[in-house]
């Protein structure tokens, strides 16, 4: 985790706080209310040391996340502990407007991924890729939810997307396939199977800007 200063206000003065850089919650870049919970000079080894616990409240995302410190020169603290201790990537706005359970499945993939539950996160990766495709087809494509929720994922990909996007989404199904199968096919890392969700997210999030642009572009 990458951590950045910041300085708290606390019982007239002020200390310097290791904060995570992106908030653990919704993955924005990071500028919290802080709150000192406690401050206790703790024995811990054989020796004393300063230790406080503090909240920062992210106003991104509306939620909390924690970290327990411990001063390392005069006023100056070092982050030892956070929870949650997971990173989540900042998706698109778009993408968390057209489909909310895609955002969820991916930061729990994430998640897994980041404990090192390499499987589960594989699984999880495709799982929220056809739900991705899917949330995009019920409002993008001309067919309604029954004509939808019958394609499997190889036919949802080769209904909705064609050129290099067939071939990202493709590589995700593919590969993702190898987490969900008893018999390995291909020899991949994770983080590759990602990068392919990742193009392909962004080419989503590129098609909503086209079709809904911000301001009219229709010729008088
Ligand atoms: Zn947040």
């Amino acid at each position: 985790m990458d951590f950045i200063n910041q300085q708290v206000y606390n019982n007239g003065s002020y200390i310097n706080l290791q904060i995570p850089k992106f908030c653990p919650q919704c993955g924005a870049v990071n500028n919290p209310e802080t709150i000192i919970l406690s401050k206790q000079n703790i024995k811990t080894s054989d020796k004393n040391e300063l230790v406080i616990s503090a909240s920062h409240h992210c106003n991104a995302c509306n939620k909390s996340h924690f970290t327990i410190q411990v001063e390392s020169t005069g006023g100056s603290y070092l982050a030892k502990s956070v929870y949650p201790e997971t990173q989540p990537s900042l998706l698109p706005e778009e993408i968390y407007e057209l489909s909310p359970r895609f955002v969820k499945i991916y930061g729990d993939s994430e998640a897994a991924e980041q404990r090192g539950a390499t499987e589960l996160a594989g699984t999880g990766y495709r799982s929220a890729l056809e739900i991705l495709i899917k949330d995009y087809a019920l409002k993008y494509s001309e067919d309604g939810k029954d004509t939808i929720s019958k394609l499997n994922l190889a036919n949802a990909i080769g209904k909705y997307f064609k050129g290099e996007f067939f071939s990202a989404a493709e590589v995700v199904r593919l590969l993702g396939n190898d987490y969900t199968h008893w018999e390995k096919k291909y020899d991949f890392k994770l983080e590759q199977l990602k990068a392919y969700l990742n193009v392909f997210i962004d080419h989503v999030k590129v098609q909503i800007m086209l079709k809904e642009p911000i301001v009219s572009t229709k010729k008088n």
